[in-house]
């Protein structure tokens, strides 16, 4: 018999076939034991209970009963052809009706046989009726063994056609916990946390979720596993913590030099903002602090963040050490780079940039000139945090729209220097309070809560495809203006091709409407060549253009302030935050500045309450906020990945009292045993190191 831990594939599980594996992978990125066991019944169906048919009554929803079957008749001709049969207990009868299938009811079920029958009752005259129930043949002494309730799971079409429909997933689950080392479901917490609490154990609450024996035992089972969900997130959180506070110690940046006071005095356009120049000072004391900087810094859209970033950098260039930004995409580092290289021109600044996409030669001689420390800034995607990057002395590690980083990601980034790196993490979507205190809880935070000066706010305007004409008379009018505008098609991951053909065809038509010579037009998406697009790109920063065509590659970090219309084809397909980002494009130089949300008609209605909040507000943490609301809980860190934050069950907004109490309980293990080294805790290690996909935290630092 193999035996299970949470952290073996799923491929170990008996009876498991490669099809159904890949499937499970693919769907419901089901890839361990413990992703497997933490997929959960998104409803239950009560059969702990057998009625009996004299209590038949209109407010009953499905319900069992127990009884035989007497005599069926087929009654009807052609479409109106139905079979129905009468059914017995002890206190009466019902009729069952079935409209489908009804030769093969007619060979199968067996008269004066008994029945456990499962259904919905409807009233039909005076009598009550039950139209296809679900029948199981059940001996008297098997009734009590088939109560209980039955879970309920996703699956898709596709795997229902392969076995794994929700009782296939059940099935599996079953083998699964049979398997298990018992070892595995030992309570992780100390005893006197669960008697404190009243948490229900970590094992009940596994085998209750999936197969619960009543009502209660569902509500008490899914609070521990919502429990576990924020706790596995709090526990890291507050050791990072912990170890800030306590063993590790930061660099020091205690000069401010040449590259610094060159950039401030001859370099820097403009005059900061207070709230720019407070989130510089906060982050000078925390660099001269002796311990190791972790901050968010959260500002609006054009807020100015970059500009923050770079002084901080300088800083850390001043004083020997190296500096690096990771952005989350390649097109928002390849902007970061053009941006800071023009920042910085003509001062002796080696900036450089690696992604995915460099080529092998460039990527050898990068790394040993990082390694050597020839390079002073490093730009670049999830690339950077690979091991082979090695360098010389990095001091500081800036992460742009760092929501797609999770905690483990960027203890990674620690391990790349003796003492672990400053860490400025910089987010342009605001993140309501209690997801930072969920997902950042480790990290100081300043705001930037003021605007660069002069800009007024965006106006938004929701309109309907059918008013396309009125609109573009619109636009014209601005471009006479001497306006320059964003057009912005919709990509979505899932139907890239359809999306890019229908970016064609707006450009194509848009020529239609914008003719040359008079109207000129550039074009971006993501499928064209990094050449054309810095081509097509620099025509429209420059003035030369009058329209962008684009899709949402423009979504984070182009400039162009002359620009003052975005108008967003499909707005319905956006998210709220990514509406938000986009409209921040425009308002940025001194004239009004328009976003024109276009839609079809028909809505759904979340999609007219988010056109709505965009229309009312122009404030990004109320944006967030109201965002938060609509998507519920689960997908908070876009795309996941191990070691990522994942909320299956738990809510951010609906469960803020058990993401409470996991902080205290995180927290109190940590001040007691902050390295977890206590017999007490030998379960809690192990099943953290399971679970949580990468554990450097646990081991690299401590
Ligand atoms: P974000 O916070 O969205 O990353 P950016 O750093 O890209 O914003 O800044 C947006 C724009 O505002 C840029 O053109 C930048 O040069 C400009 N900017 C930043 N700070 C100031 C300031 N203090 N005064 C005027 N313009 C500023
Ligand atoms: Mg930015």
């Amino acid at each position: 018999m193999p035996i299970l831990y949470f952290n073996s594939p799923i491929e170990n599980i008996p009876e498991m076939t490669e099809a159904k594996a890949s499937l499970l992978q693919k769907s419901l990125r089901i890839f361990t034991i413990y992703d497997l066991l933490t997929h959960f019944p998104y409803k239950y169906i009560d059969r702990s209970r057998v009625y009996s048919s004299s209590e038949l009554n209109e407010k009953l929803q499905y319900i069992q009963l127990y009884g035989q079957l007497n005599k069926f008749n087929i009654i009807g001709e052609g479409k109106k052809q139905r079979l129905v049969a009468i059914f017995s207990d002890k206190s009466g009868h019902v009729e069952l009706v079935w409209f489908k299938g009804i030769k093969w009811f007619v060979r199968s079920l067996k008269l004066n046989q008994n029945y456990l029958l499962f259904g919905k009752p409807q009233k039909f005259g005076n009598k009550y009726n039950i139209v296809h129930p679900e029948m199981r043949l059940a001996k008297p002494s098997d009734v009590e063994k088939m109560k209980g309730y039955r879970s309920i799971y996703s699956s898709t079409e596709t795997m229902k056609k392969r076995g794994l429909d929700s009782n296939g997933i059940a099935k599996l689950i079953n083998i699964t916990l049979k398997n298990i080392d018992k070892n595995e479901l030992n309570e992780f917490l100390p005893s006197d946390i669960i008697k404190e609490t009243e948490l229900m154990t970590f094992k009940e609450s596994l085998k209750n979720i999936h197969f619960p024996s009543d009502n209660n035992s569902i509500e008490l089972s899914k609070k521990r596993m919502k429990f576990n969900e924020f706790f596995n997130i709090q526990i890291q959180l507050k050791k990072s913590q912990h170890l800030r506070f306590t063993v590790q110690k930061g660099f020091l940046f205690e000069t401010l030099g040449d590259h610094f006071h060159t950039f401030y005095k001859k370099h820097l356009p403009f005059k900061l903002t207070s709230a720019q120049q407070r989130v510089l000072k906060d982050i000078r004391k925390d660099t001269l602090s002796n311990r190791q900087m972790n901050r968010l810094l959260q500002g609006d859209v054009g807020s100015g963040k970059t500009v923050v970033a770079i002084i901080s950098m300088l800083i850390a260039l001043d004083n020997n050490f190296q500096a690096c930004i990771m952005a989350p995409t390649e097109i928002l580092a390849m902007q970061h780079f053009q941006g800071i290289q023009s920042m910085l021109k003509g001062m002796n600044i080696h900036v450089e940039i690696l992604t995915g996409s460099t080529k092998k030669k460039e990527r050898i001689e990068l790394l040993d000139n990082l390694l050597h420390g020839k390079i002073d800034i490093l730009i670049g995607t999830h690339a950077l945090i690979e091991p082979k990057v090695v360098f010389k002395n990095l001091g500081l590690v800036v992460i742009d729209e760092q929501h797609r980083f999770g905690v483990a990601q960027r203890s990674k980034l620690w391990a790349k220097n003796t003492l672990a790196p400053h860490v400025l993490v910089m987010t342009a979507t605001p993140i309501p309070r209690t997801l930072a205190m969920t997902i950042y809880g480790d990290l100081d935070i300043s705001v930037i809560d003021e605007l660069p000066p002069g800009r007024k706010p965006v106006k938004t305007m929701h309109s309907f495809f059918n008013k396309k004409i009125e609109c573009y008379q619109f636009l014209k009018r601005e471009i006479e203006k001497g306006r320059q505008i964003y057009i912005v098609y919709p990509l979505i991951e899932e139907s890239k091709k359809l999306d890019l053909q229908n970016l064609i065809d707006g450009f194509e038509s848009l020529k239609e409407i914008f003719p040359s010579p008079k109207y000129s037009l550039a074009m971006v998406h993501g499928k064209m060549k990094n050449e054309e697009k810095s081509q097509q790109m620099d025509s429209f920063v420059s003035g030369q253009t009058n329209i962008l065509v684009s899709t949402t590659v423009i979504e984070v970090g182009v400039n162009v302030p002359n620009a003052s219309i975005m108008l967003i084809n499909n707005a319905e397909r956006f998210g709220l935050s990514q509406l938000h980002q986009l409209r921040g494009r425009v308002g940025r130089g001194s004239d009004q500045s328009y976003c024109i949300l276009m839609t079809d008609y028909k809505l759904t209605h979340i999609a007219k309450k988010r056109m709505q909040i965009m229309v009312e507000s122009n404030d990004g943490f109320y944006i967030a906020e109201e965002d938060l609301k609509l998507r519920g809980p689960g997908d908070i860190s876009g795309t996941r990945q191990s070691g990522d934050v994942v909320l299956k069950l738990a809510s951010i907004s609906q469960d803020s009292d058990i993401l409470k109490l996991s902080q205290d309980v995180a927290l109190k293990i940590i001040n007691k045993d902050p390295l977890l080294e206590s017999e007490e805790l030998y379960s809690l290690k192990n099943y953290l190191k399971k679970v949580i996909g990468n554990l450097d935290l646990w081991s690299k630092i401590s």
